[in-house]
């Protein structure tokens, strides 16, 4: 793969640069690529079958049922119950999964985290099992690769931005850019638990920021002024961002920081359609 390029915009102002990992492939982008690389770069033949778990729309399952495809790897995906309508919807992420070979197992609530936490059990070496959003010490190396990337494009800016969601994509970015400010903010929970789960993965350096928003969101909710960023963004800048975590990533950026700023463009922009259609029935357009 070439280094994805470096986009230029104007938001409030401000001149921003956007690395564009959103273009690296439709449903394969943004962290989702960088977080699988290791698997993307092992040889077909060491698995056989992936297994994960997690929300039904989610942009990791999409891009772990593109990779499988692309590996000829058996994908089995487990989720709680999952409502008719979506299982009929023919756009989406949970759409696509399926269109791409998915297999998708429903699980009882009362019983879906025993379920997962009894998957290691006597597993074959033949299966791989990714934990719900890619939260990986594998995607280190993935991290590594862009962090490369970044270094070489020689720019004049020293602070990078990136939502966060599990964590592991601000964290390893901020590790292997010790010279670079890293700002993300917290789009499930709050920064507390962010942290959680970022030191589940390692010790939090330094140079990593957590930028609180003003008021809580609740992960994947519709909201109108996400809206209207996302609009103000496409209109302004050309370039589509994802619904769920870049609003709250550049509200806080055009609230917070001053300095100039090159933002990781994380991808997801996949999992719109069906959140456009939710916010087309709340009569915000
Ligand atoms: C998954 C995802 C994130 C969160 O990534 P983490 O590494 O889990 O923090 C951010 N943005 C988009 C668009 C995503 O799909």
């Amino acid at each position: 793969m070439h280094s994805s390029p470096i986009s230029e915009i104007e938001l409030d102002g401000r001149t921003f640069l956007v690395k564009r990992d959103d273009l690296i492939d439709p449903f394969l982008a943004g962290n989702k690529y960088r977080k699988l690389y290791t698997l993307l770069q092992t040889p077909s033949k060491t698995f056989n079958k992936i297994i994960s778990y997690g929300g039904t729309q989610s942009n990791a399952m999409l891009a772990i049922a593109a990779m499988c495809k692309s590996k000829n790897w058996e994908f089995v995906y487990y989720t709680t119950s999952v409502g008719d309508a979506q299982k009929k919807q023919n756009i989406g992420n949970f759409a696509h999964a399926i269109g791409l070979g998915m297999k998708h197992r429903e699980l009882q609530p009362q019983y879906y985290k025993e379920y997962i936490a009894s998957l290691r059990i006597n597993l074959d070496e033949k299966t791989y099992i990714i934990d719900q959003g890619g939260a990986d010490r594998s995607a280190k190396e993935g991290l590594s690769v862009l962090a490369k990337e970044i270094r070489d494009s020689n720019l004049d800016v020293k602070s990078l931005a990136t939502p966060s969601g599990t964590g592991t994509t601000a964290l390893f970015l901020a590790l292997a850019l010790p010279e670079y400010k890293v700002y993300t903010t917290p789009c499930v929970g709050d920064a507390l638990y962010l942290q959680e789960q970022m030191r589940a993965l390692h010790e939090i350096p330094e140079n990593l920021i957590i930028l609180e928003p003003a008021k809580k969101y609740h992960f994947a909710k519709p909201y109108e002024e996400f809206f209207t960023l996302y609009k103000r963004l496409l209109q302004e800048s050309k370039i589509e961002f994802d619904l769920l975590y870049a609003p709250g990533m550049w509200k806080v950026l055009l609230e917070q920081t001053q300095e100039q700023i090159l933002y990781i463009h994380s991808g997801g922009v996949s999992g719109n359609e069906s959140m456009l259609r939710r916010y087309d029935k709340k009569s915000i357009r």
